[in-house]
């Protein structure tokens, strides 16, 4: 459903909405006033449904039916946050937090739980429990995850807010991609994956708290240490608190640097296959009938298991990474190959799997031991009616802030902790978030828009608005 606008003349809103923006900066409103303001929207949102809507005028104020407090205003606070966030974002870059960094990540967790406990949270930091999903790069511990709950204060329904603090990057290379801005851009190592999405949620919040907003249920926030490793440690909660909230936003990039603010409904699953051959060494020149060559069969496996894609149904299944031998002149033991897999329906999971298990008893030696291990490393997530129909009210949002956004419904490749979070329920779940930037998991110069915070928080705040007012079904409430 799609919520248009209401261009409203001034005199027809209170009087609380034309404060000047000086005195907005100064002092924070009272629960009073935001509760005359609320009453204020909601006069006008009846006004307009019957058929009272009034022509644009010279002086007006634009209020969505969906907002406690009006755009503009939404706009000044946003304003008035960046300087913070941009401090955040310097205090998230220079804590080094690899996946595989276990002392970063708690460092890193540390200062995040800080920040939502004096945002009045209840926080609780989480440690890999036994459902650890173990795959052939997960490291010993991985990283804790903070998760913080917010109560609501009379609406209904509870969101779910998640992004990641770990990076691809080892310990060391801060060093070459330290915090700074420059122009437009404010430079750093994971800045744009995702330490952007951790200060996006922290200032959004910190925002709304400014003014007392608590027209929602619940909000959860889940920042997970291992999403660059497929989240072994945080996907069965991730997926547990998905289940539990009425809609999920999850806060990866939101688009390139020249825009336009991009949300995804749906990504790839995401899969890895690997085929170890155990053969026998021998002399390859003295003796080379005692061997059983690994790697000849491995070729065989390989060649015999390349035609496993079907672009119609979205799956790919590439063999990219091998090895085998030990030296020239031995016969080679063992090979070992490994397959990135791409799906769109989870049942090409098994479909996979199941296939590789039949075709791998074809040996070309009758000697050589061939095995499989298949990693499920990401399910797929699908565009649903749901999150199809959330996405056509944030368009309307972005619209009434003149800011362009784009959906995507269809999967690029990518793949998020936005699948987990859908993966058993029905409710939206939406990717991206985050603010625009550019060069994540790259060894070029990684950055964020500075254009692109104010507008992407302001847009993040009037959807938590606006989805706090629903039920929990998700129809919009009749009244504020
Ligand atoms: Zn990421």
């Amino acid at each position: 459903m799609s919520l248009p606008a209401l261009r409203l003349p001034i005199a027809s809103l209170s009087g609380l909405s034309l404060r000047p923006l000086a005195r907005l900066r100064s002092a924070p409103l009272s629960p009073q006033l935001l509760a005359a303001l609320c009453l204020s929207v909601g006069a006008a949102s009846v006004h307009a449904q019957t058929g009272g809507t009034s022509a644009p005028a010279s002086a007006t104020t634009t209020v969505s039916a969906t907002s406690s407090i009006p755009l503009n205003e939404v706009q000044a606070l946003a304003a008035r946050e960046q300087p913070a966030m941009l401090k955040t974002l310097q205090q998230l870059v220079e804590i080094e937090s690899g996946s595989s960094d276990r002392e970063g990540l708690e460092r890193i967790a540390t200062v995040i739980a800080q920040r939502l406990k004096e945002l009045g949270g209840e926080v609780t930091m989480l440690e890999p429990g036994s459902d650890l999903y173990r795959m052939f790069d997960t490291p010993q511990k991985p990283g804790p995850m903070v998760q913080a709950r917010f109560k609501g204060g009379g609406g209904r329904s509870k969101v779910l807010l998640i992004a990641h603090m770990d990076t691809v990057y080892p310990r060391g290379m801060l060093a070459q991609q330290p915090f700074r801005i420059e122009g437009q851009r404010a430079y750093g190592l994971g800045i744009a994956d995702d330490k952007q999405g951790v200060a996006t949620i922290l200032h959004v919040l910190a925002l709304l708290k400014s003014v007392g907003w608590k027209d929602c249920g619940e909000i959860t926030v889940l920042i997970n240490g291992d999403e660059e490793i497929s989240s072994p440690a945080s996907r069965h909660r991730i997926t547990q608190l998905g289940s539990e909230h009425d809609a999920v936003l999850s806060f990866e990039g939101g688009g390139g640097p020249d825009g336009p603010d991009t949300l995804r409904l749906a990504t790839s699953g995401i899969g890895a296959a690997t085929l170890t051959v155990k053969g026998r060494s021998s002399h390859a020149g003295a003796a080379p009938e005692r061997g059983v060559n690994a790697l000849y069969e491995l070729s065989h496996q390989v060649l015999q298991a390349r035609d496993l894609s079907d672009p119609k149904v979205g799956r790919q299944v590439h063999w990219t990474v091998s090895k085998s031998g030990v030296v020239r002149n031995m016969i080679p033991p063992s090979a070992e190959a490994s397959a990135d897999v791409r799906v769109e329906r989870v049942e090409d999971f098994d479909w996979v799997e199941a296939e590789l298990r039949r075709r791998i008893q074809n040996k070309l030696l009758p000697e050589a031991e061939v095995s499989l291990s298949f990693e499920r490393r990401r399910p797929p997530l699908h565009a649903s009616p749901a999150s199809r129909s959330m996405a056509e009210r944030l368009q309307s949002l972005a619209a009434e802030q003149g800011l362009p956004l784009t959906v995507k419904d269809v999967p690029t490749g990518g793949g998020t902790d936005a699948a987990f979070a859908a993966a058993a329920t029905q409710a939206p779940v939406v990717e991206g978030f985050g603010v625009r930037g550019f060069g994540a998991h790259s060894t070029q110069a990684e950055f964020v828009q500075l254009d692109s915070i104010a507008p992407k928080m302001v847009l993040v705040a009037r959807t938590l608005m606006m989805l706090g007012k629903q039920d929990r079904s998700g129809t919009q409430a009749s009244k504020p």
